[in-house]
């Protein structure tokens, strides 16, 4: 497959359910080939145990490029924020103790916001929540949200968050997660690069997401996402000028959790306009 081929549908960003996705990786990859993807990243919250089988299936269905992925979960300000590494060494220790280090005490904080959610009687979310999770030191807001709808407490997981698992919300518990600076030099460790996800998710101010860009770029962050599947094309067009702005490659990816759940489907991710001029970080993954 020549490099224009390779480039023509680019999702790198995806889960499978090693983390909060509901396909194996091996069904994402297939899932991803139908869709005509060309090179695909597997992006696990904060678990890189999915990538091998992902790599085979990858191979087997002929996918261009297969990218191994990993997002990680940070705080920074006291606002929960993502990065995604590409391209990374999924064998590689630093990378494997730091994302373990966060993923460890999933447990017990599901633990706490089954206890608050049964004080507004909302009852054994804990174990149905498990139930529908591979590992439980991967539980994970998600996997509450589609209890709780399997339970009838809302129709859809959106009005789950919104109304039992965000901050101020009766189910909702802080966590530690790792700091900025850490996801990048794990994934710089690791030999990857580091990519700031879904900017426009975050709710937070214009100017805290400025500086969360700067601060970002000063650590050595390498790519905005600026195409995903969580943004507006107004968002697309103001991420990728500010990613020209600030140096910072771009990156685009669905986010892709489930078939029934996700907005955007695999291979569906919003693509970057041409006409703005920016480096796609795809050309640094080959
Ligand atoms: P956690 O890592 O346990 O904090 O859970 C975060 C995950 O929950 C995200 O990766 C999304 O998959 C999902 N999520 C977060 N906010 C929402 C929302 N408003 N609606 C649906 N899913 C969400
Ligand atoms: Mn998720
Ligand atoms: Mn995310
Ligand atoms: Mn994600």
């Amino acid at each position: 497959m020549s490099n224009n081929n390779i480039f023509n549908n680019i999702d790198l960003h995806s889960h499978s359910l090693f983390s909060d996705g509901v396909l194996s990786p091996s069904d994402v990859a297939k899932r991803a080939k139908s869709h005509h993807v060309t090179m695909w990243a597997l992006s696990d919250h904060d678990c890189v145990d999915g990538l091998a089988e992902a790599q085979q299936a990858a191979e087997n269905f002929a996918i261009g490029k297969f990218v191994p992925g990993v997002e990680i979960s940070i705080e920074w300000n006291d606002v929960a924020i993502h990065i995604v590494g590409l391209n990374i060494d999924y064998q590689n220790e630093t990378l494997k103790n730091g994302v373990k280090s966060i993923r460890d005490g999933r447990f017990a904080r599901a633990e706490r916001m089954s206890k608050e959610l049964e004080k507004v009687g909302i009852h054994g979310v804990l174990d149905g929540a498990l139930k529908l999770c591979k590992n439980p030191n991967q539980i994970s807001r998600a996997h509450f949200a589609r209890f709780m709808v399997s339970q009838g407490v809302a129709k859809t997981t959106s009005q789950i968050f919104e109304n039992y698992l965000v901050p101020g919300k009766p189910g909702y518990v802080d966590h530690k997660w790792a700091s900025l600076e850490d996801s990048i030099n794990w994934i710089h460790n690791a030999g990857g690069l580091a990519v700031l996800a879904h900017p426009g998710r975050y709710k937070v101010s214009g100017t805290a997401i400025l500086r969360l860009c700067a601060d970002f770029k000063d650590l050595g962050g390498d790519a905005i996402e600026a195409g995903s599947g969580s943004h507006s094309n107004e968002q697309i067009r103001s991420y990728t000028t500010l990613a020209n702005y600030l140096g910072l490659a771009v990156s685009c990816g669905s986010d892709f959790h489930s078939p029934k759940e996700s907005k955007v489907d695999i291979g569906n991710a919003p693509k970057i306009p041409p006409e703005l001029k920016h480096q796609g970080i795809w050309e640094k993954l080959l």
